[in-house]
């Protein structure tokens, strides 16, 4: 009889030659999760994990309500979402009424790539443009579009290199260790402006302008006070729509604020959602207004055969549903200030962290080999990480350095959960890794 050890690595032999080894995963030597249940995951040789970066199960894992509402559509109709039913109604009205007043009108397709694709589409058609101003260092999805717009080299070395002729970038606006730091970040905006002015001098005013509303890939960094402002304004001047990408950063998981862009105090044009909303069920959207929307005639009709199944607007009603009954947007708030303040009491003791960024549950934690140079330890991270799962925490690293620890866990972790992660990275930076 073959130990777990053995059947675990067999597995991942045969995993390797039958699903296309391009597509990575987390850790040397993984753990065969099976199970999850709450926040933590259980592997296949009895061990517990704090799940500290399921960005997607913001209700946690296994959550009977999801599931039960799932198994009674799954026996009642799913189907091709062209029928007519209630489900699709009901869901899209719930989504839109989480929006300001003209964002209204709702498509939905199956992941975050479907998404900001489509939004993509909605700005070539209603402008009549191609030209599209995209931040560095942002991932947007794998399509042919979105790859074109996403420029973080963690997901693709060449990113830079390899953009065709439509996309134009602006510099990620890192406060911490980009061109301009701190009080001096106000100037990511004006130079921001200053391109989609250019870019509409010389006679190709931008379709779009696409962002997240908060820097996600530096692990949740807010952007600088008024930087959409000024850049919202710059491209509506030039008759250009504001596509914001909320697949990481809204529903709930800021804590102070459901969507990214309250924080920045602007309302974009077009809000493409993912990830969260399905907790993990393949679910996306791209939420506008209805004249936006109408500008896809000129594409021909949308459809998107499981978009908006029955069974997708189940998950989606529900998660909308757990999410008010058990509080977890306050939660996240509550939660992620105790977070931070453990971990910045952290880095008061260990030098190699250069900073706490974060809102909420969404937190990065970076690390340098010194804090003045800044020099990013990316080694050291994948080394903390490898360290965290052996103590039973599931952490990743992120950022275009990958110096950044990922803090993006189930919105319902409680206190006792967020101490046992400081409590873990303590010893781990304290004893080495
Ligand atoms: N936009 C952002 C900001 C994302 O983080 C991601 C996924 N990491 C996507 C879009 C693409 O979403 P999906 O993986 O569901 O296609």
């Amino acid at each position: 009889v073959p130990t777990r050890a053995a059947s675990r690595e067999a597995l991942l032999d045969r995993r390797d030659n039958a699903f296309a080894t391009v597509q990575e995963h987390y850790f040397r030597e993984p753990p065969q999760i099976e199970r999850g249940w709450q926040n933590h995951l259980f592997d296949t040789e009895g061990r517990s994990y704090l799940d500290m970066v399921n960005n997607v199960s913001i209700l946690g894992h296994g959550h009977p309500r999801l599931a039960a509402a799932i198994e009674e559509q799954w026996r009642l109709l799913n189907t091709n979402s062209r029928f007519h039913y209630r489900a699709v109604v009901q869901f899209s009205e719930r989504l839109a009424a989480l929006l300001p007043g003209q964002l209204d009108t709702v498509f939905l397709v199956n992941s975050g790539t479907e998404a900001v694709d489509l939004a993509l589409r909605l700005a070539w058609a209603n402008t009549g443009r191609r030209d599209i101003v995209a931040v560095r260092e942002a991932y947007h999805g794998w399509s042919d579009a979105t790859d074109a717009v996403s420029t973080s080299v963690a997901d693709n070395p060449n990113a830079l290199d390899s953009r065709p002729s439509w996309v134009h970038t602006v510099a990620a606006p890192n406060a911490y260790r980009g061109q301009y730091r701190g009080p001096d970040a106000y100037r990511y905006g004006e130079d921001a402006v200053a391109s989609i002015n250019k870019l509409a001098e010389a006679g190709h005013p931008a379709a779009a302008f696409l962002s997240e509303s908060f820097y996600g890939n530096a692990g949740g960094m807010a952007l600088p006070d008024g930087y959409l402002r000024a850049v919202y304004a710059a491209v509506r001047r030039a008759g250009g729509l504001c596509i914001d990408d909320e697949v990481q950063v809204g529903y709930g998981r800021l804590g102070n604020h459901f969507w990214g862009f309250e924080q920045q105090g602007v309302v974009p044009d077009i809000v493409t959602v993912a990830k969260a909303m399905g907790n993990g069920h393949p679910l996306g959207a791209v939420i506008t207004t209805a004249a936006i929307a109408e500008g896809y005639r000129s594409q021909g009709y949308f459809f998107s055969s499981a978009g908006g199944s029955p069974v997708s607007c189940v998950a989606g009603t529900v998660v909308l549903d757990v999410l008010r009954d058990e509080q977890l947007q306050e939660n996240a708030r509550l939660v992620g200030d105790h977070l931070r303040t453990r971990l910045l009491e952290l880095a008061n003791r260990h030098p190699i962290i250069g900073a706490v960024h974060g809102m909420g549950l969404y937190v990065g934690v970076e690390l340098v080999r010194d804090r003045s140079t800044l020099e990013p330890a990316p080694a050291e991270t994948a080394a903390i990480c490898e360290r965290m799962r052996e103590l039973g925490v599931i952490m990743q690293p992120t950022s275009d350095r990958l110096c950044v620890l990922k803090i993006k866990p189930p919105l319902g972790i409680t206190i006792a959960d967020a101490d046992f992660f400081a409590d873990a990275l303590d010893r781990v930076l304290t004893e080495g890794w």
